[in-house]
């Protein structure tokens, strides 16, 4: 491997403190040769620090110009910079600066995954520079599991891990014991010697001295002295870079993120702690929402059967109908023939005839008017059937009629503690006519007088409407009707197979020409109004999850201070400010991801023990769009709040994060 000649030409570095002006580095004019080894004294704060990270790229010079062979250093792009550190220098830190809870394998791979290696090579190269440093059988040890000597040795196969032409090294021996600091500075001769490259040290101590080519000595940012030097001579013509910038795999550094998150694994829990309070209060929420909602209409198609729809023999009008019951034109008689027609349309349930009479009811001198209509079949489900407060429904097998509770108090002079005596009565009614949507239609000759047996007496509903069983309806209306004349009920009741079809089976009603009234609307209107609950309970999950950005953007920027020197040394190693961006927001993303995934557990747990503790199954329903929509959102706010701390740590210039402590 061949070093590199690099020239200084009246490089100045000045640090702003306030008002106060630091000359770090003052017009330092300097050539360094391949095969040699030049060695950087000078006491504490003379600026030999800064000289080093100028050299390597980590920091610009406020004046003056940096050539490495062709190459103007100064001049180069950022993500240029970063490319040219990467693969033209090899630094070895003061304190050696390895990534804590990371194997040694995985450190000195670093400078090639930032270079876009794949896994397979960078730990093969990894393995043989280490083997060749004596460290084969501490290869997934950790920095706290090795020495001073061995961290030492592998911070010098990261330095090589690119096979780099120029190798600085700032103080190096600064923390070592005398054999260990004499063994690594007869390495880095090594490489200056053996191998050709150049090698610049910075040390305090004098005794090295025999093994450098150079000495150069700095004080308050000049070059004092310098020994063994056979002059600069002119800087070479410079070329500007074209080729491609290269840089690490996404998959990479996304494997990256996750390895520092397993790393910190209690912490990056806690971190989404916030994001899985919020998804399984949002889960929650909605799921119950929609539980109750779906109790809600149960309810209501227990009571009021949400699935019949009542047709009538032509559409309303609106305006010209006088009532809901008597309106007066022509349209579809509802016969046998079309309630068959009703039964056989797809999803329907069943389909009976409705009749409603006129007459008047007599018990002895007591009489009154009165409303009868006809009770659904007893083999058809989910129609509403009147509930009785005495006796029981009239079936085909016992006939007869149910009253409304005045009705059979005033008919039969009883007290409403005594209705069950009006059972088995009898009473005598006169059938006046139908009323159907055709309107009322009168007896073919006399009104006819029927005897009918009182059954039950039903309460609570204010309509004095009395209801007889189906086939006692039809004796009535073929006696009002006669034989001649075909028998027309007033409507039918069509009972849908279940709410969903009501709407589709109501059109195609009414696309026939038929009048039909559903009590979709009441369906409409739970939907909507529940629809509005969930949304409000999604808003208290949502200001959850915010608070839980927020907790994430805090715990994140706190992390990248705390990190400031693990990402000094990515950069110092050649990541660019995008590797960096991209690493962090990563975290903050799988970060809020896992508080998503945890949430959605927690809510559905959670949801599933209220259930039981409360006895009510299925008081949370949990859709699975709600499951992948608590992911989603935990992901997003990890994103976003993400992004504040990742842009911080991505602007950090590396010697400044180097330096942190
Ligand atoms: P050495 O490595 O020789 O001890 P340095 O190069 O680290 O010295 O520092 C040279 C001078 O520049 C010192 O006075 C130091 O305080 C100052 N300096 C270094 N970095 C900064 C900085 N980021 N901001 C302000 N002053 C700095
Ligand atoms: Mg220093």
């Amino acid at each position: 491997m061949a070093g590199i000649t690099l020239h200084l030409q009246g490089v100045s570095r000045i640090y702003h403190r306030g008002q106060e002006e630091v000359r770090a580095l003052q017009d330092v004019t300097l050539t360094l040769r391949p095969g040699e080894l030049t060695l950087i004294l000078g006491p504490s704060g003379g600026g030999k620090s800064t000289l080093l990270h100028v050299l390597g790229g980590m920091d610009r010079p406020d004046a003056g110009r940096i050539i490495a062979d062709s190459t103007d250093v100064t001049a180069l792009s950022p993500d240029r910079l970063a490319q040219w550190r990467r693969r033209t220098v090899g630094f070895i830190f003061q304190n050696f600066y390895l990534l804590p809870g990371t194997s040694a394998l995985d450190n000195v791979g670093l400078p090639l995954l930032l270079d876009g290696q794949r896994g397979g090579a960078r730990r093969t190269r990894a393995r043989r520079l280490l083997e060749g440093l004596g460290l084969g059988d501490r290869l997934s040890f950790i920095p706290a599991e090795l020495s001073g000597g061995q961290i030492q040795r592998v911070a010098i196969a990261r330095a090589l891990a690119q096979d780099p032409p120029l190798i600085l090294a700032d103080e190096p021996t600064g923390n070592l014991d005398t054999a260990s600091g004499r063994d690594i500075m007869l390495r880095l001769a090594a490489l200056a010697h053996d191998e050709g490259r150049t090698v610049v040290v910075v040390s305090h101590n004098q005794e090295f001295e025999t093994l450098a080519d150079r000495v150069v000595r700095i004080r308050d940012g000049h070059v004092e002295s310098e020994s063994g030097s056979e002059g600069g001579g002119p800087a070479p013509e410079t070329v500007p870079l074209t080729t491609r910038v290269s840089g690490p795999s996404v998959f990479s550094l996304i494997a990256s993120s996750v390895r520092s998150l397993n790393r910190r694994r209690g912490r990056s829990l806690f971190t989404s702690l916030g994001v899985t309070i919020g998804v399984a209060s949002m889960v929650l929420l909605v799921s119950l929402g929609a539980g109750l909602q779906a109790r809600v209409l149960n309810v209501f198609e227990a009571s009021t059967s949400l699935t019949t729809i009542t047709v009538t023999s032509q559409q309303t009008t609106p305006g010209l109908s006088l009532s809901p019951t008597i309106r007066s034109g022509t349209g579809h008689p509802i016969n046998a023939h079309a309630v068959e027609m009703f039964r056989r349309l797809p999803h329907v349930r069943a389909a009976y005839g409705v009749s409603e009479f006129l007459g008047s009811a007599r018990v002895g001198d007591a009489s009154t008017t009165a409303i009868i209509t006809n009770l659904a079949p007893r083999n058809v489900t989910g129609a509403s059937r009147p509930q009785v407060l005495a006796g029981s429904l009239p079936t085909a097998a016992r006939p007869g009629i149910v009253l409304p509770k005045s009705v059979a108090m005033s008919l039969f002079h009883v007290s409403s503690g005594r209705l069950s005596a009006v059972i088995g009565r009898t009473m005598r009614m006169t059938l006046e006519g139908t009323v159907g949507s055709l309107g009322i239609t009168g007896p073919a000759g006399a009104s006819p007088s029927v005897r009918v047996v009182v059954r039950g007496v039903t309460g609570g509903s204010a309509e004095p409407i009395g209801y007889v069983n189906q086939a006692l309806a039809g004796e009535w209306l073929t006696r009002l009707t006669g034989a001649h004349r075909q028998v027309a009920y007033g409507s039918a009741d069509v009972i849908a197979g279940s709410t969903q079809d009501v709407s589709a089976i109501a059109s195609k009603l009414k696309a026939e020409g038929y009048g039909v009234t559903t009590a979709q609307s009441v369906i409409q209107q739970v939907h909507h109004t529940f629809g509005v609950i969930e949304t409000a309970l999604g808003v208290v999950g949502g200001i959850a999850l915010t608070v839980a950005g927020i907790m994430i953007g805090v715990v994140m920027s706190m992390a990248v201070l705390e990190r400031r020197r693990e990402i000094g040394v990515w950069r110092a190693l050649g990541a660019r400010r995008g590797d960096i961006f991209i690493l962090f927001l990563v975290e903050a993303v799988l970060i809020g991801v896992a508080g998503g995934i945890i949430g959605d557990a927690l809510g559905w747990g959670l949801g599933v023990l209220g259930a039981a503790l409360l006895h009510h199954p299925g008081l949370f329903v949990v859709p699975r769009w709600l499951l992948a929509l608590g992911i989603g959102f935990g992901g997003g706010v990890g994103a976003v709040a993400g992004s504040v701390p990742a842009n911080l740590a991505a602007a950090l210039r590396p010697v400044d994060a180097l330096r942190a402590e």
